[in-house]
């Protein structure tokens, strides 16, 4: 199955009231807070939003939102490939008192009638970005190199433990300064 595009804007109260799935695609490009965050994306972002209302008559969205993101490894500095992925519960509201009040599993999603559900999509996988991104061992530093002259530095310091440590060329200069 082809996914189309995600609309841009939804009645989230709507199509609660009405239990309808949406399930699309949107364009990478368009998301400009999480590119400014990421290298690139591999791919389009892939969307599932259930709309629903619950027990208590609240008018809600189970989300999941799937993508590959391009991000720098902060270990050889190269680039990696990282999935990214969610689900988050959110609740319509109309204030932020009312937001305060949700029961812990909701997230808030304070909303008049339309909702951007493109700008939804981006804070989600912005929350799901993690704050560091590492290779496996294995592929890391296979551009670059970085991670194997890390590595010898450490076997370095593990052998000599006195060089790598400021105090002891302290030490050295007292040393000198007191014969
Ligand atoms: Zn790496």
């Amino acid at each position: 199955m082809t996914l189309g595009a995600l609309p841009q804007t939804v009645e989230v109260r709507t199509l609660a009231a009405r239990a309808v799935t949406l399930a699309g695609l949107v364009d990478p490009s368009r998301l400009g807070r999480l590119n400014a965050a990421i290298i690139g994306m591999q791919g389009p972002v892939e969307v599932i939003a259930e709309f629903y209302r619950d027990e208590e008559g609240r008018y809600v969205v189970s989300m999941q939102v799937s993508a590959q993101v391009l991000v720098t490894c902060q270990r050889c500095l190269s680039s990696l490939e990282q999935p990214v992925a969610s689900t988050t519960l959110l609740a319509a509201v109309w204030t932020d008192e009312q937001a305060g009040q949700l029961p812990p599993r909701y997230e808030p999603l304070v909303a008049d009638a339309e909702i951007e559900l493109w700008e939804v999509v981006e804070d989600e996988l912005l929350l799901a970005l993690p704050s560091f991104n590492y290779h496996s061992d294995m592929n890391c530093g296979a551009e670059t190199g970085v991670q194997a002259v890390g590595e010898q530095g450490e076997t370095i310091a593990q052998g000599n433990p006195e060089q790598d440590n400021p105090f002891s060329v302290l030490k050295a200069l007292k040393g000198d300064t007191d014969s």
